[in-house]
């Protein structure tokens, strides 16, 4: 990468930052950015992205992704000549080509490439500057790395200016090397089945300038398509509709896809390996390896029942058909909302569909996020802060209202846990903070999602439910296929409220709303909400009965604590109730004894819990995460062994990550190294480097 000091920039430039300036290649006349989005280099106020098209093969061989992707764009103003698109080091770009796209090709667009399609074409102006190339021609691009934080800087330099509205094509031949941040590769190893390789892809936030050269910033939305070949043992499937499937030769098929909904670039998202579908109806369908398709259908079985759900609460389905894919083990997430072919953890699969939350959460991403989504990272929440309320909504119709509120009350404890880990003061506790330079996975935590939804839980509690549902449904056909912030947002609000109230008791509620202190101020959300239940309380109780007796425990008494016949203590007569609690009033349960208030948590106490509750083998992954954490701070030894399974079982970022985070807190330097050491090569590489940063302190 260089940094190419760059001429003076005309004043006609719309410079979104300081350190663009420093950076910009020799041969720029345009600018750089825009003011949508900060994370991005791309000029999308000059050159509007509509379609890609990629011809790729997925080679397993070498671990790349080599070939082409076709950029369909249009000038947006008459003078600028330098397209600029993000890229990161695991892309290697070889040529660029530029054709604009005339009317004589309206008639002849097999011939240009066979997957573009008409409705690509469709809303041309066609104004064409007469030294335009209307057949492909080479130019020149460079890289450069203005901001490390974001990645690189794809400057690509065009061989005419056009006038405004003019539509044309940019093809970038590349490969990806193995070392990726959007692309996991596995040995077939590391996949249930142990016969063949797997690969899938992950952009948000910013990762997709790893997959491919391409203006990655969801202020935009783009339709795509794809042309795979891929090892013919393996099934390849894309965020996309796939609309051929077929040899390609002796070793290979070749498969075709077309998403014809527009769709911001991080939901781009690819998945070869040896996959099986089950449908579940004409609509919905589970794919996962053989190996646990069977647990993963019965485990989903409701999600019919829950697209109706949601449906019915919000707005007709757009997508056509959605598949859950559940994941192998080391996926990093819980689930990752790709339109029609949502990613979903092998965690998820406990037994009893008690984390079929997380599912519902994906799937209510179709409406929020995957349709109405933000425009950039700091308005993170008006994807996730709303679709945790449609979540949370969507359980209290399928379940109960208890079980909604259970969600919002351990959310919020562990929602407290970050913004404490950032400071109260930071701006990463705003729903709303200035991202600027800085990386934005930086701002991922659970403030988006929490203080989001009590916000718009909040709301609700001003409105009433009724109109809560007519509001969700109105700014999904309002704001359906944009990407927004929270300033869209407000007047859109604001004038719901002034609609259907009268002015004095809208006035109250725009005043009670205090949407300024909810999105923009940092720290806890303003209004504490009670999500307090009959349940929890129950849970919290019984930690604080077997607190109670825990004070002066004689690790000999234990049994006979169990069996009521020691003199001078309650008795825990009821405690077998633990065996009865759902899995969040199980949670709450240990995030009450370690919140350690009583102070008699130590390895002896927990040795007693486990004696009575055996929480070591729960097979909860919130419960088991949350106990090994407690048992290392504690020094209870029960735990180590089965928290290192636990850490090769799955790489789940969340339950990884913060393990070694404790560990690390804990003295427990020694051993986590060596962990991490046996680990690493099973986790996938945004894993790594998370844990990797959470080891510094260890080499320090
Ligand atoms: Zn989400």
């Amino acid at each position: 990468m260089k940094i190419v000091p760059g001429p003076e920039v005309s004043s006609t430039s719309k410079l979104c930052c300081s350190f663009f300036l420093l950076a910009a290649p020799s041969f720029v006349l345009g600018s750089i950015g825009s003011n949508l989005d900060p994370s991005s280099y791309s000029n999308v106020e000059e050159f509007k992205p509509s379609h890609l098209s990629f011809d790729m093969e997925v080679n397993f061989d070498t671990n790349q992704v080599d070939g082409t992707v076709t950029h369909t764009l249009t000038a947006l103003t008459d003078e600028a000549d330098t397209v600029y698109m993000d890229v990161w080091d695991a892309v290697q770009v070889y040529t660029a080509e530029y054709m604009v796209l005339s009317m004589m090709d309206m008639g002849n667009v097999t011939t240009m490439n066979s997957t573009l399609t008409n409705s690509t074409l469709i809303n041309s102006t066609m104004p064409v500057d007469d030294e335009c190339p209307t057949n492909w021609i080479m130019v020149s691009f460079e890289i450069s790395t203005p901001n490390p934080n974001i990645g690189d800087a794809l400057a690509v330099a065009l061989p005419c200016t056009m006038s405004a509205g003019t539509q044309f094509y940019l093809k970038l031949k590349y490969s990806t090397i193995q070392d990726n941040t959007a692309i996991s590769w596995m040995t077939p190893a590391q996949t249930a089945g142990k016969v063949y390789p797997y690969m899938y892809t992950l952009c948000q936030m910013n990762f997709c300038r790893d997959f491919a050269p391409m203006m990655d910033t969801p202020s935009q939305k783009i339709t795509y398509d794809a042309t795979v070949i891929y090892p013919v043992a393996l099934a390849a499937k894309m965020s996309a509709n796939i609309t051929s499937e077929e040899a390609y030769n002796e070793t290979h098929a070749i498969s075709t896809f077309e998403s014809t909904i527009k769709i911001p670039s991080y939901l781009i998202a690819i998945v070869v390996g040896d996959l099986v579908t089950v449908p579940l109806n004409d609509r919905l369908s589970i794919i996962s390896e053989p190996a646990y398709i069977n647990a993963s259908v019965a485990e989903f079985e409701e999600m019919p029942e829950i697209l109706d759900i949601v449906e019915d609460y919000l707005t007709p389905y757009i997508w056509g058909s959605y598949a859950l894919v559940i994941m192998p083990p080391s996926f990093p997430w819980g689930g990752m909302e790709h339109p029609l072919i949502t990613f979903a953890s092998h965690t998820l699969i406990v037994g009893d569909k008690s984390r079929v939350s997380t599912a519902i959460h994906e799937l209510t991403h179709s409406w929020f996020g995957n349709d109405v989504g933000c425009q950039n990272w700091g308005n993170f929440w008006i994807n996730e802060g709303m679709n945790t309320f449609a979540e949370r909504k969507t359980l209290s119709i399928l379940r109960s209202v208890e079980d909604m509120k259970i969600a919002y009350y351990t959310s919020n404890i562990t929602m407290a846990g970050d913004i404490e880990d950032y400071g109260v003061d930071h701006p990463y506790t705003s729903l709303n903070p200035d991202i600027g330079d800085d990386d934005p996975e930086n701002y991922f935590s659970k403030i988006p999602y929490e203080k989001g939804s009590q916000f718009v839980y909040y709301i609700e509690s001003l409105i009433g439910e009724e109109l809560m549902e007519i509001l969700l449904k109105e700014y999904l056909e309002f704001f359906m296929q944009q990407a927004i912030t929270q300033q869209d947002f407000y007047p859109f609000y604001e004038a719901f409220v002034l609609k259907n109230f009268d002015s004095a008791k809208a006035n109250d509620i725009l005043n009670k709303t205090m949407w300024d202190v909810w999105v923009t101020e940092p720290g806890y959300p303003p209004v504490v909400q009670d999500f307090y239940t009959e349940e929890l309380a129950d849970a919290e109780s019984l930690a604080d009965d077997f607190m109670a007796i825990g004070v002066g425990l004689d690790p000999s008494d234990i049994l006979d604590l169990l069996n009521g016949t020691v003199a001078g203590k309650v008795l825990l007569v009821e405690y077998e109730e633990y065996f009865d609690f759902n899995p969040d009033q199980k949670l709450l349960f240990v995030q009450t004894l370690r919140k350690n208030e009583s102070g008699v948590v130590d390895a002896t106490f927990l040795g007693f819990v486990d004696a009575a509750l055996n929480i070591t083998a729960s097979t909860d992954p919130y419960v088991r995460t949350e106990w090994y954490q407690m048992g290392i701070e504690a020094d209870y030894d029960a735990v180590m062994d089965p928290c290192y399974e636990w850490l090769g079982y799955q790489g789940r970022h969340a339950f990884v990550t913060s393990t070694f985070k404790v560990m690390v807190a804990s003295g427990m330097c020694d051993t986590a190294l060596v962990w991490f050491d046996d680990r690493k090569d099973f986790y996938n590489s945004y894993v790594v480097s998370g844990v990797t940063k959470a080891l510094e302190p260890c080499s320090a």
